[in-house]
């Protein structure tokens, strides 16, 4: 969706020296221009005189002790030689003069050793130390205080498990799942996981990959920004710059592509870095940002135990309950994350208490019934689109998916999720807890912030009633004072927004108790008129369509079939022909598509009309159908707003089905009675 341009290829890179520019990062500046006057006050591009002061300022070094008093300037760790070839490798390369060199080494080793015995840490080669070093040694501080920005750095911005399968690896492609899930499973697919291009990134926040210049301006803005998991952005930028180019290699070597990553930060230049930094604000904005966390604990603390298995084996990007909820109070013009929440539990769940604001997508239907899944999740992502473009409280570019938070329920909900994510849609997100978060959160106040809640039939209510889970539960809801804080903004909010949502969006699977028995659906059978149809089967049934693929196979394409090509005004059709009635609602086709339409009923005819795109009040007629030739009209049980009217005649005692529309219809009760009365009406008058 991004216009980036493409990255020269890998062979030029050995020129990187002699050019002024860097083609290569055009696409940061294009990309910015096109985020508009995003203005990021957050740092600056500190001047080389000040920056010494500055660093000490920002990493909170300016009055720390000298700690090197305590070196005992011997140099006796177990792998001493390891470090110094390491760091005599390290400065040959910089090229300055040999006395430089000389001090240079000096430095870096003493520091590093003293590290080491002070920490009780050993040293490794490769662990990013030696280049962290280099940016600071530049400042030409005194050694104590290069010292104690270097023991400020590590603690603060460099990520615990930096290791193979490490914690960071596996957040990072939870975010790179979050914003390209298309480029994220290109790389799964691969077999490519983040630590094997960036974890020299994350060791030496970059300063092992991109040049002096790059790296100081950098940190200027990283150190002013304060921000440790900024790095997760910035390597993010890194990846996506390049997903043009990555996706291109397809069918190349999973090295290839691998060196290609590796090579990206070599071609940063320091006029990008303000762009570069710029855009990895931007996307950290576009992060939810609850789950950062129980993740910054993990990675910036010292002697935690990392369960790396609760991060790799997460199917995607996970938000806090408290995040979710009070992203639906704030102000729609703050620019923060706003989700369109998926309730993906089973009907019985939803049906005994959800938010207001939610979709509900029963994740059960995915396996019963696919098409009329597939249906829904086409009817959720035209929701979300319609409620984004009328500006709705309740809309979001986020999807976040609600399960029920029980292990024994959640595998469908987690293949729901599946299905979203391989499909390359993104923004995809999990409520952390799901249902019972939700519930928990509320406390006391739920019944005011849930819709139809009803604890006989709860499952968070119902199965607490006779044990110790229920004090357990009263416990923790006492302590959430944040909750009651929230409580009275909060409920007027929710309420107002489930006015809303009710009237923007459609919810397609219902309770099917609800609309079905209320008898208005079927003819009755005592109805005398239903003699005018002999042997025929009532006009009105609900069934669940077993006779589907015989009658489909009837419309092969049903875009085409039909179409009369005739443009019309809407206003003004409907003042004409006799309209009796009409109703907005979706053609589903059989492939799943959907158009805005409108089905008309006539004193004769059922008419439809196609919403021509881009034309406000267009439209096309793509049938008229007599009304005489409607046999059927069929609602699913799961879902009564899918209708099918079926057109035909009736063949001994048999019908025989000529041909078949399919509509979503949010008043679907309203509109079928409209036909069924015309129909009578019309028989009742020949
Ligand atoms: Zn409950």
């Amino acid at each position: 969706m991004f216009g980036f341009s493409k990255f020269c290829p890998l062979n030029t890179q050995k020129n990187l020296k002699t050019k002024s520019k860097s083609p290569n990062y055009r696409w940061l500046v294009t990309k910015m221009t096109v985020l508009g006057k995003l203005q990021l006050g957050y740092g600056k591009k500190i001047p080389g005189s000040l920056r010494p002061d500055v660093w000490l300022l920002c990493l909170n070094c300016q009055d720390a002790t000298n700690q090197l008093l305590s070196f005992d300037e011997i140099f006796d760790l177990t792998n001493q030689n390891d470090l110094r070839n390491d760091v005599k490798k390290f400065v040959k390369k910089l090229g300055n003069d040999d006395d430089d060199k000389l001090s240079v080494i000096s430095d870096i080793e003493s520091i590093i050793t003293f590290y080491c015995k002070s920490k009780s840490i050993a040293y490794t080669s490769n662990n990013g130390w030696i280049e962290l070093l280099l940016p600071l040694l530049s400042l030409k501080l005194p050694r104590a205080d290069t010292y104690n920005l270097f023991d400020r750095i590590i603690k603060l911005y460099i990520p615990n498990g930096c290791v193979k399968n490490g914690v960071p690896f596996h957040i990072l492609r939870l975010v790179l799942q979050y914003h390209d899930p298309e480029l994220c499973s290109f790389l799964d697919t691969k077999r490519i996981t983040p630590e094997q291009y960036c974890l020299p990134w994350l060791r030496s926040l970059f300063a092992g990959t991109c040049n002096l210049e790059v790296v100081l301006f950098m940190w200027d803005l990283y150190f002013q920004r304060s921000d440790p998991f900024f790095i997760f952005f910035l390597c993010l930028i890194m990846i996506i710059n390049a997903r043009e180019q990555l996706l291109q290699m397809k069918d190349d070597d999973k090295t290839a592509i691998i060196e290609t990553l590796i090579g990206m930060p070599a071609d940063l230049e320091a006029n990008d870095v303000s762009d570069f930094c710029s855009l990895a604000h931007y996307y950290s904005l576009k992060t939810p940002q609850s789950f950062r966390e129980d993740v910054l604990e993990v990675l910036f603390s010292e002697n935690l135990e990392i369960n790396s298995k609760l991060y790799s084996q997460a199917l995607c990007l996970p938000v806090a309950v408290h995040e979710l909820i009070e992203s639906a109070t704030v102000d729609a013009n703050v620019d923060n994350v706003k989700f369109f929440l998926v309730d993906c539990r089973p009907s019985e769940q939803y049906n005994a208490g959800h938010l207001s604001t939610a979709f509900h997508l029963d994740c059960n239907l995915m396996l019963q019934e696919p098409t009329a899944f597939k249906t829904a999740v086409q009817g959720l992502l035209n929701a979300q689109r319609q409620a984004l473009a009328a500006g709705s409280l309740a809309a979001g570019e986020h999807l976040c998916f609600v399960g029920s938070g029980r292990t024994e329920e959640d595998s469908y909900a987690h293949m729901v999720v599946a299905s979203f994510l391989k499909r390359n849609i993104k923004h995809v997100s999990m409520l952390d807890g799901g249902f019972v978060a939700i519930h928990d959160y509320f406390g006391p106040h739920m019944t005011d912030c849930l819709e139809e809640h009803n604890p006989s039939t709860c499952l968070v209510c119902a199965p607490s009633n006779n044990n110790d889970g229920a004090e357990l539960r009263q416990t923790k809801v006492k302590e959430n004072l944040r909750a009651k804080q929230l409580f009275s903004k909060l409920s007027s909010a929710m309420k107002a927004k489930s006015q809303e949502v009710k009237g923007k969006l459609i919810e397609y699977i219902v309770n099917p108790n609800s609309n079905l028995n209320t008898g208005e659906w079927h003819v009755s059978a005592g109805d005398r008129k239903e003699q005018r149809y002999r042997n025929v089967p009532p006009v009105f049934s609900i069934n669940d369509e077993d006779d589907d693929s015989r009658t489909d196979s009837l419309r092969k394409d049903y875009t085409e079939s039909d179409s009369l090509e005739e443009n019309v005004d809407i206003n003004s059709f409907l003042k004409e022909y006799n309209v009796v009635d009409s109703f907005q609602c979706q053609e589903v086709l059989l492939n799943g598509y959907m158009h805005d339409s409108y089905l008309v009923v006539t004193e004769t005819h059922l008419i439809i009309l196609r919403d021509i795109p881009n034309k406000r009040g267009a439209a096309k007629v793509m049938s008229r159908k007599p009304l005489s030739t409607i046999v059927k009209i069929t609602a699913k049980k799961r879902h009564p707003e899918l209708i099918t009217f079926k057109y035909g005649l009736p063949d001994g005692d048999n019908l025989l089905i000529k041909d078949m529309d399919r509509f979503l219809i949010p008043n679907a009760s309203v509109a079928t009675k409209v036909v069924s009365n015309q129909i009578v009406h019309q028989l009742d008058s020949k």
